[in-house]
């Protein structure tokens, strides 16, 4: 597979500060930056000596995601049935398969949305398999969600204020501690800065003061976006974020989505348009009745006759 840019000698060799910016939309500087930095690190671990060259590119990368024999049924129906993946830190990564192949219940299983039926899912070493959706999220683990009922009816500026991990005013014993209100005050305007800026690079500061509930189908899905972000994580699952996006909007979430995966951040991302998935993912994983079929770079997996079959029927 082609190699992502982030991990140089597959720790967290990327600077956790600029991973943890949103990186400013119009800035183009970062481009150049991050290489470098990377670059600089390589040649710290990697002295320059072929046979540590040859090793360096041997040395297994991070592996900020793994899923293990994961299982999941609901009554008779088996929707996620052994799949086995792992996610590399920095990449860019394609999860794709047949309308019911269980790449949602996957999703779902991952984030703590479902309790798995079996199998093991570890974030960072870790094992997480069964925890709370908001403990996960503050590890670093979140998926997006689409905008629910209730956020509707507060505005696209609320809805990103409300999402955040940690937050010491969840704690109605810390907020009425005296001598902590001001803690309290000074993170809640940290948090409104955070939003600003969020919406900014998604370029949907304009309409921040409008209800969630009267966006357009692509600007929901750039507020789903953001409200992913704005709980500060390091690996982002992206279940279908281009549906109902029109071409321009869509470009737009791409982009960011690639600016984004240069600060550091990792991406798995399902999409049904094989196209997407080519001109953007170095890594392809493809799910087929709960287990994974195969995987490898887009090119190789598009030629597969195991998903070639796998896809009969169906518009690739
Ligand atoms: P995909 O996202 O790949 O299209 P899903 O994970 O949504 O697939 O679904 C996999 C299978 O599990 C399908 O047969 C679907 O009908 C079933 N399924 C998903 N969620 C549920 C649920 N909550 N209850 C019962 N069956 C479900
Ligand atoms: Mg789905």
């Amino acid at each position: 597979m082609s190699e992502p840019n982030g991990t140089g000698d597959g720790t967290d060799a990327h600077d956790a500060n600029t991973a943890r910016d949103i990186p400013d939309a119009d800035d183009t500087s970062d481009a150049d930056d991050t290489p470098d930095a990377i670059d600089a690190t390589a040649e710290t671990a990697y002295p320059d000596d072929s046979q540590t060259e040859a090793n360096a590119r041997s040395t297994p990368r991070s592996l900020p995601l793994r899923v293990d024999g994961l299982v999941k049924r609901f009554g008779g129906i088996t929707a996620v049935d052994g799949a086995s993946f792992e996610v590399e830190e920095g990449s860019l990564t394609g999860l794709i398969g047949p309308n019911g192949a269980g790449k949602s219940t996957t999703f779902n299983c991952i984030t703590g949305v479902h309790q798995p039926t079996g199998g093991h899912v570890y974030f960072r070493n870790e094992e997480i398999t069964g925890m709370e959706p908001y403990q996960i999220a503050r590890k670093g683990l979140v998926r997006t969600f689409q905008i629910a009922r209730e956020l509707e009816e507060m505005t696209v500026l609320e809805n990103l204020m409300l999402a955040p991990k940690g937050q010491r005013g969840e704690s109605a014993i810390q907020s009425v501690t005296p001598g902590l209100r001001g803690a309290v005050i000074e993170e809640e305007e940290a948090i409104r800065e955070r939003a600003w800026e969020t919406l900014e690079f998604f370029e949907i500061d304009h309409v921040a003061t409008e209800y969630a509930g009267n966006l357009s189908g692509g600007q929901r899905k750039l507020l789903e976006m953001a409200r992913a972000l704005m709980t500060d994580p390091e690996v982002v699952l992206l279940d279908e974020p281009l549906a109902g996006v029109n071409p321009t909007l869509e470009e737009k979430l791409l982009e960011r989505i690639h600016q984004l995966r240069e600060e550091g951040y990792t991406f798995l991302l399902v999409e049904h348009d094989m196209d997407v998935i080519m001109n953007n993912c170095e890594h392809v994983i493809v799910m087929h009745q709960g287990s994974v079929l195969a995987e490898g770079d887009p090119e190789d997996v598009r030629r597969n006759e195991r998903v070639i079959d796998a896809y009969l029927g169906e518009d690739v």
